[in-house]
């Protein structure tokens, strides 16, 4: 019931992540949605858009090969797209 947002994390999370092993995806909903904006909803990878598809926000470069939360890593993808790739890197 209600909303539940619980994003402490809003805004700047600039860690380089070297060594451990992050599961934490530190994006803010605003952040995200500005994402999708600029993607215009639609998965940047095959062009899906919702409702036939849920997106998701993608790291390019994932974070477990030192990506970061900035915009230029992140892109829309769909759900498929985006469980798809794992955390393989993604050639240009
Ligand atoms: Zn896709």
């Amino acid at each position: 019931m209600g909303v539940r947002v619980k994003f402490k994390d809003e805004g700047e999370d600039k860690r380089p992540y070297n060594g451990y092993k992050p599961r934490r995806f530190v994006v803010s909903l605003k952040t995200r949605f500005q994402i999708f904006q600029r993607d215009n909803f639609k998965c940047v990878y095959c062009g899906a858009t919702p409702p036939d598809t849920l997106l998701h926000l993608d790291h390019r470069v994932a974070v477990a090969n030192g990506g970061t939360n900035d915009w230029e890593n992140l892109v829309t993808a769909c759900a498929e797209c985006n469980l798809g790739k794992g955390t393989e890197d993604v050639d240009p």
